[in-house]
């Protein structure tokens, strides 16, 4: 037993906070690519000019490998992952990975790593990050010249030990998550401005998250989607830039529409959504913990129960349907799954 499984055995650490002992880099100098180098994880060296320190030039990206029962390892829908992480590099004008290249460090980071993979639950959590590194603190208006690229990986086991608990959610219909046109890229700078009003909401309201509402339109929460479901119905925020394009929400919505599900993505208002949780389901969605019910809504002071205040049947339906394409325990009809 390796020392990440006796971990995973004798408690369970936070998402996130144990790493793989290897990590992939590679750097962007001369308008060039360097080859990927694998070495142990650990701190990079980084000029305190660095151009993302001052002026946030980092975007990432985070998807899971999954091991199966026949002992292979298989990655959820990377593809559309990486092509993510480049779409977020060219909207903040930074080098743009190739997606040969970056599925390459994947594959590479994972191929090290192969005996950390978990278990299902568990899965093995893949963090690439590009960050701008030119030393000039005068390139406010300036792209970043020289990046590094790294690719991290986390083992990480059921986000649900101990009971799916239904969230509670704060609506905020006055902070906005981010600026209007970046809401849409997985950039540092964006959870920074969600963290001030998400803490707050904790304190004062005893929240888990914070649906921000920005001029009363239902959005998505600091990292995740939200959607409504009833029976044999879905309504979410049809997309735009201003909010993340979940790789999850996608899948979802794919499962929901092949299974008669009545799929609406439109605009919608608090005001409907309060109308609508008496008869539907509330949840949040990503890559982390698929679909998590949501039980309360706590808005401009008063309490909204969602449904029975319990995570709900469709809710618990949808995200087992898309847990078992992704540990291969129902054929993956739509070609998610990369063996790697
Ligand atoms: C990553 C993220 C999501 C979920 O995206 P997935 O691709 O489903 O993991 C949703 N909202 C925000 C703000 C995110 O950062």
């Amino acid at each position: 037993m390796n020392a990440v499984t006796q971990m995973a055995q004798t408690a369970r650490p936070a998402f996130g906070t144990v790493l793989a002992e290897h990590m992939a880099v590679a750097r962007w100098h001369d308008g060039a690519w360097s080859d990927c180098e694998i070495r142990p994880t650990g701190p990079i060296e980084i000029h305190p000019a660095a151009h993302v320190l001052h002026y946030g030039s980092t975007c990432f990206e985070g998807f899971k490998a999954y091991r199966w029962s026949d002992g292979s390892i298989n990655v959820f829908r990377m593809d559309r992952h990486i092509e993510r992480m480049r779409q977020s590099a060219r909207a903040l004008v930074m080098p743009e990975p190739g997606a040969e290249q970056l599925a390459g460090m994947v594959r590479a980071v994972i191929d090290r790593c192969r005996a950390t993979v978990p278990e299902a639950p568990g899965a093995l959590y893949l963090r690439p990050v590009l960050f701008g590194t030119t030393a000039n603190i005068g390139a406010a208006a300036t792209p970043s010249s020289e990046a590094t690229l790294v690719v991290l990986a986390s083992p990480v086991w059921d986000y649900f030990a101990g009971g799916a608990k239904p969230l509670r959610i704060f609506v905020d219909d006055v902070n906005t998550r981010t600026a209007s046109h970046i809401g849409m890229v997985k950039t540092g700078g964006n959870y920074a401005a969600a963290l001030g009003p998400t803490l707050a909401a904790r304190q004062r309201y005893g929240v888990d998250q914070v649906l921000f509402c920005p001029g009363g339109q239902v959005q998505e929460t600091g990292a995740a989607n939200f959607v409504l479901v009833g029976e044999g119905q879905l309504l979410t925020r049809s997309l735009d830039p201003s909010f993340l394009h979940g790789v999850t929400r996608d899948s979802l919505l794919r499962l929901a529409r092949d299974s008669g599900f009545e799929v609406e993505e439109r605009v919608f208002h608090v005001e409907e959504m309060l109308e609508r949780i008496r008869d539907m389901e509330a949840a949040l969605s990503g890559t982390a913990a698929v679909l998590a019910g949501v039980g309360t809504l706590v808005y401009r002071g008063a309490e909204h129960r969602v449904g029975t205040g319990e995570t709900g049947p469709i809710t618990r339906r949808l995200r087992a349907a898309l847990v078992a394409i992704q540990q291969g325990e129902a054929p993956d009809r739509y070609g998610w799954l990369t063996r790697v």
